[in-house]
């Protein structure tokens, strides 16, 4: 139970495992699935560590370009695994690979082009300082 809610403590993708942050964000099926047709994404990058690791690991890319969407990338794709959750679990709408794959690649165009240059300032890609909030539900924060 967490703010009230009762939620099933498994993995509301796969049912097989716990649902933990790590688990959710990068190895249930359904993120694995969206990160390797996501053609930024390649096997080694699956099994690096923890969430934790996957940002920091995008936070220490050099090049700026390819940092920013990097991260831009991985936001999105935890963006919508995060919203698919929910919308399986409150609204009980069956979530979907296509579909899910279909959006990361929507919100990675869009925030690549307009958002991220203006949300994120590149002193705030620090591994070590981080605080994003995409929803009231949902906060990711690195230090
Ligand atoms: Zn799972």
């Amino acid at each position: 139970m967490l703010r009230g809610c009762l939620v099933d403590q498994f993995c509301i993708f796969c049912v097989f495992f716990p649902e933990t942050c790590d688990h959710l964000f990068r190895d249930c099926i359904l993120v694995r699935y969206i990160r390797i047709c996501d053609e930024g994404s390649d096997a080694s990058e699956l099994d690096a560590g923890d969430v934790r690791r996957l940002w920091t690991d995008a936070s220490n890319i050099p090049n700026a370009a390819t940092r920013s969407k990097s991260l831009t990338r991985l936001a999105a794709i935890w963006w919508v695994i995060w919203t698919e959750r929910n919308n399986t679990i409150f609204r009980k709408v069956l979530s979907n690979a296509i579909r899910a794959l279909e959006r990361v690649a929507s919100l990675t165009n869009v925030w690549n082009g307009a958002l991220w240059p203006l949300l994120v300032p590149s002193s705030m890609l620090s591994p070590h300082f981080f605080i994003f909030v995409i929803d009231p539900a949902f906060l990711v924060y690195f230090v």
